[in-house]
């Protein structure tokens, strides 16, 4: 379907699980095929497997992944062209950590050499030079990040990183959020992930989607409505959901008391 006929099924494909499974974030896919699901919508969702050509759809998710099929997830995307010609007719794109960075200009491989990415986010992923960003990660929506469908700012976004890479948002595209807790893009600006479009970008796993349902409503909303204003989706019972999102984020307001109690036992008072 063209992205907004509400007649025809929605499609939604994560994109080459084979390899870039290794986070769960297959789960963001699923997560969004349940919430259309749920709300009576025709919905079909592909595990888009490396190798064979990539199938059209109207939500794309691209999960992490470890850095040699990091390159050749963005090599054969590159090659392939479905990913960038579907953008320019309005299909979302969302991505997390090797996913996201293989959005942008350029990424690292394990050895510090670039790589081209498909260009399809203003941001550019180098080697970071400190430990690798590995824990739980916090941020609140940058003000200029899309908001809800009704207008109410997205919550604040709770997940988990683990990356080497450090990014940097260029000018045709926006910062997503800004750091709490966690590294985030890591560029020493505090921001974390960047959107363009349709196209969002993100350290977080979780799956991100499963935590933070106010994203998946967002990308979902842009899928069915194509306008500037999307109706907002009608609602779910999310109770499962929020309990699940305040217990990571209780979790990490806990350890961030257990390190002040460390640190001041360690100085002595
Ligand atoms: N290989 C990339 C990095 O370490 C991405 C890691 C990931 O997807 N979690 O920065």
């Amino acid at each position: 379907m063209s992205p907004g006929d509400r007649n025809s099924a929605l499609t939604i494909a994560i994109v080459f699980p084979d390899l870039l499974g290794t986070y769960g974030d297959g789960g963001n896919g699923i997560v969004l095929a349940r919430r259309a699901a749920w709300r009576g919508m025709g919905v079909e969702l592909v595990q888009a497997g490396s190798g064979r050509p990539l199938p059209s759809a109207d939500i794309y998710c691209i999960g992490g992944g470890e850095d040699g099929p990091q390159v050749r997830a963005a090599t054969s995307l590159n090659e392939d062209g479905t990913m960038a010609r579907a953008v320019e007719q309005g299909a979302v794109v969302f991505g997390v950590c090797a996913g996201y960075q293989l959005l942008g200009r350029s990424f690292p491989d394990s050895t510090d050499r670039a790589h081209d990415g498909l260009g399809l986010l203003d941001i550019t992923t180098r080697k970071g030079t400190g430990p690798r960003a590995v824990g739980e990660l916090v941020a609140t929506m940058a003000p200029d990040a899309p908001h809800q469908a009704g207008g109410a700012a997205l919550p604040r976004l709770t997940g988990f990183e683990n990356h080497g890479g450090v990014t940097s948002v260029g000018p045709s595209a926006r910062a997503l959020a800004r750091v709490v807790r966690g590294v985030g893009n890591g560029g020493g600006d505090g921001t974390e992930g960047a959107w363009s479009g349709r196209v969002v970008g993100t350290y977080l796993h979780g799956p991100v989607l499963a935590r933070n349902i106010a994203l998946a409503d967002l990308l979902l909303g842009w899928a069915v409505d194509p306008s500037d204003s999307p109706e907002p989706l009608p609602p779910l019972d999310d109770s499962e959901e929020t309990a699940l999102r305040t217990e990571r984020l209780r979790a990490v307001e806990r350890s961030d008391r257990g390190h002040v109690v460390s640190r001041l036992f360690r100085a002595g008072r």
